[in-house]
């Protein structure tokens, strides 16, 4: 059974979500904690999450994965940003355990000229003050395109994160395929090697989700714009081969292609013929 789902809105609460998702033909979803630019999140109404977890149960809804603000920068020069970072991923883990045993993905942040060494400690450290040992929320980098000053656009800068984190067992990764082909893996023509590098730098049962996404630009752009799936550089044969590898096959794939409703439906639908039994 293939796991598939897209980004969805989270202003209708978590049953929405659900419901969204079976509608669409999608057994998971990937959702924003609170506005994506950041600011205050809505209070969590026990009685949704109640409703949408029988909900889930009774449709075989699962691991539905949180994305932290895109906004938030774990390794700005600005201390009063890196704390805005801390406190609201703070604030969004407590939360997550509404939900628990689920992931929670954010994109490690831009040292903004103050060196990938320093952006790499100061994500750590955040990490550090952050994580305690009772959470049933595993934590996931995710492989960033390395646009500007990114951090975590090579596989050796999420390992050295990782190293770092005293909670080590609560951390994961999240592969986005528009943002390592734009990193310069090539998923395309190479995906065996990737992954084996992948495997060799930070070990393959970090890896806990993949984001679908073809890309508008080609390998190694360092642009990370998305496209639909089947019309951009990566193309729909090097997607059916991801779907379907063995190391890949059991995750669950988040689409954050450029779409409504609809357009997500047939690229869910699409895919799950192109998945092998
Ligand atoms: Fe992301
Ligand atoms: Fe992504
Ligand atoms: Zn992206």
């Amino acid at each position: 059974m293939m796991t598939i789902g897209c980004h969805l809105s989270s202003s209708g609460g978590f049953l929405k979500m659900g419901q969204t998702a079976l509608e669409i033909g999608a057994n998971t979803f990937q959702f924003f904690t609170r506005n994506p630019r950041g600011g205050s999140a809505k209070a969590i109404d026990p009685e949704d999450v109640k409703a949408f977890l029988d909900f889930a149960a009774e449709h075989g809804i699962v691991r539905p994965l949180a994305h932290a603000p895109y906004t938030l920068n774990a390794c700005s020069k600005d201390e009063k940003i890196r704390e805005f970072a801390r406190n609201t991923m703070l604030d969004d883990l407590k939360r997550m355990e509404y939900i628990p045993g689920n992931c929670y993905n954010f994109h490690p942040g831009s040292h903004v000229g103050q060196g990938i060494e320093t952006g790499i400690e100061q994500i750590a450290d955040m990490l550090n003050a952050i994580l305690w040992p009772e959470q049933r929320t595993t934590v996931l980098l995710e492989t960033m395109a390395g646009k500007g000053s990114e951090v975590g656009s090579r596989f050796e800068e999420l390992r050295a994160i990782i190293d770092r984190v005293e909670l080590g067992d609560k951390m994961g990764v999240c592969l986005d395929t528009c943002h390592v082909d734009d990193a310069g893996y090539d998923v395309v023509n190479h995906l065996d090697d990737v992954l084996e590098e992948f495997d060799r730098v930070i070990g393959i049962d970090r890896l806990k989700a993949v984001h679908l996404n073809d890309s508008k630009n080609p390998l190694g752009a360092h642009k990370d714009r998305h496209e639909v799936i089947g019309g951009g550089y990566i193309g729909i044969e090097a997607m059916e081969r991801i779907i379907n590898h063995p190391q890949l096959r059991c995750l669950p794939f988040y689409l954050e292609t450029p779409n409504e409703l609809p357009g997500y439906a047939s690229e869910i639908r699409q895919l799950r013929a192109l998945y092998r039994a």
